[in-house]
């Protein structure tokens, strides 16, 4: 279900490794404030283009896999998805990558050079989080519409088998809603997912 999801992914978190070594590069060599800045600047700006890219990329992709129509989402659409609150995360992903740029340009300034790596490594990880979870969302979203689109009425909520799941997805398993009364998920970082259901089960 997300193995398109899962290639994005680690296309991300190697883009996050690349651009936070070469900030790292940059902050060690300057001591002024205006570079620093700006290398943080660069990253973060980087990293963002790239997941733009790559949730487009994954979006289409989940959506052909259902219809096998092409290019459904544009860049206009995602522009607008990742700045919509999102009830799930509770904050806006543009608003929140700002907010993550602004921490991680004090906590370079702030920390002596012996904690750089330890504020990076945490700020990578945050950072991750983030861009794991819409990578997510992106990708529940997109197969949501094409289930519209293809005519299905009826899916089944199907929980992660892993005996890690909560007592509100396992509640939910094998469950069938219509199409456009699909419950929001739960939690950040659950990867239940939905199969078309006939229209006479559940
Ligand atoms: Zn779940």
């Amino acid at each position: 279900m997300y193995e398109i999801t899962d290639k994005g992914i680690k296309q991300i978190n190697r883009t996050i490794q690349r651009e936070f070594s070469v900030m790292k590069h940059t902050v060690l060599q300057f001591d002024e404030i205006s570079a620093i800045q700006s290398a943080v600047n660069a990253c973060y700006s980087n990293i963002l283009r790239e997941c733009e890219k790559i949730y487009l990329a994954v979006a289409n992709e989940a959506y052909k896999g259902i219809t096998e129509r092409d290019g459904l989402f544009s860049y206009l659409w995602l522009q607008q998805w990742l700045y919509r609150y999102d009830p799930l995360t509770k904050y806006v992903f543009a608003h929140e990558i700002d907010r993550k740029r602004a921490r991680t340009f004090e906590a370079v300034v702030a920390s002596k050079r012996n904690d750089l790596a330890k504020e990076l490594k945490q700020a990578m990880y945050n950072l991750t989080v983030q861009t794991t979870q819409y990578a997510d969302e992106v990708t529940d979203y997109a197969v949501l519409q094409g289930y519209i689109d293809s005519g299905i009425e009826k899916v089944r909520w199907i929980s992660e088998q892993d005996g890690r799941v909560c007592a509100t997805c396992r509640g939910r398993d094998g469950k069938v809603y219509d199409v456009h009364k699909v419950p929001e998920k739960p939690h950040i970082r659950c990867r239940c997912y939905l199969l078309p259901a006939s229209n006479k089960q559940g």
